[in-house]
């Protein structure tokens, strides 16, 4: 962890949650206002039908939310999409973008992601940029060419005066119980920080850099001491209050 940076802790709940599910939050949100003030920035990122009423519930614990994607335009003749301007209005912060599921699932090219980010950017929000390797190509040795790739591409250049959040997520890890070793992340961590200051000057420094894959309780506490790991971003782990919980009192 870098310490002069505030980590942040982001739940992905992909698609899943319904009404009920707000229970949850409010059960976290007692959780964080009873206990030692957490040393992260909490997010959660929820399905967009819950993402107001989670605004305005979770206010008050200090706990923000954000979207799990946008479209690149603010507004317009886009059937069933949402725009960042949209997001922001329902009280988000963050808007996830690039995750894999959406690069796989919907065909999102980095071009499409690094506009998405901008989208963001236009709105007011920081965008999640995802990037990370398949099991293939860190199995050929790609991994790092691959992740470096995806950054120089999907990381627009306003990153270097606006707030942006860059999450490596391995696509092999995600959802599937499995995770790099520690000492895999920070070389991806390491080479995605030096790329950053390379391109941005001492503003590349400053931006964070999340891990995400299969983070858990039983994990987090070593994935978080990894030099250049700014937080976590948590997908299966952010459902139950009891586990995101326990990763946030990780920080
Ligand atoms: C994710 O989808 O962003 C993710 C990290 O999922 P999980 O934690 O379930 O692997």
């Amino acid at each position: 962890m870098t310490t002069s940076i505030t980590p942040l802790i982001a739940g992905n709940w992909k698609m899943n949650g319904l009404m009920a599910s707000l229970s949850e939050v409010q059960k976290l949100a007692e959780m964080l206002t009873r206990g030692t003030a957490p040393r992260c920035t909490v997010a959660i990122c929820p399905p967009a039908t819950l993402l107001a009423r989670i605004s305005e519930m979770a206010a008050s614990s200090g706990i923000v939310t954000g979207g799990q994607d946008c479209h690149p335009a603010q507004s317009g003749a886009h059937t069933g999409d949402i725009s960042a301007t949209m997001l922001a209005d329902a009280g988000a912060q963050f808007v996830i973008v690039g995750h894999s599921e959406r690069r796989a699932g919907h065909g999102e090219s980095d071009d499409l992601v690094r506009t998405k980010a901008q989208a963001a950017f236009a709105a007011g929000l920081t965008p999640i940029i995802c990037v990370g390797e398949t099991e293939a190509e860190r199995r050929d040795g790609q991994a790092e060419a691959v992740v470096g790739r995806q950054v120089a591409t999907s990381v627009p250049e306003e990153a270097q005066a606006i707030d942006v959040v860059i999450a490596y997520e391995p696509v092999w890890a995600i959802g599937t119980g499995l995770t790099p070793t520690t000492d895999d992340i920070r070389q991806v961590h390491d080479m995605i920080r030096a790329q950053l200051i390379e391109r941005f000057g001492d503003s590349g420094q400053t931006i964070r850099l999340l891990y995400g894959g299969s983070m858990k309780p039983a994990n987090a506490r070593d994935i978080l001491m990894v030099e250049n790991v700014n937080g976590g971003l948590v997908g299966g782990a952010s459902l139950l209050a009891n586990d995101f919980y326990a990763i946030i009192s990780a920080v």
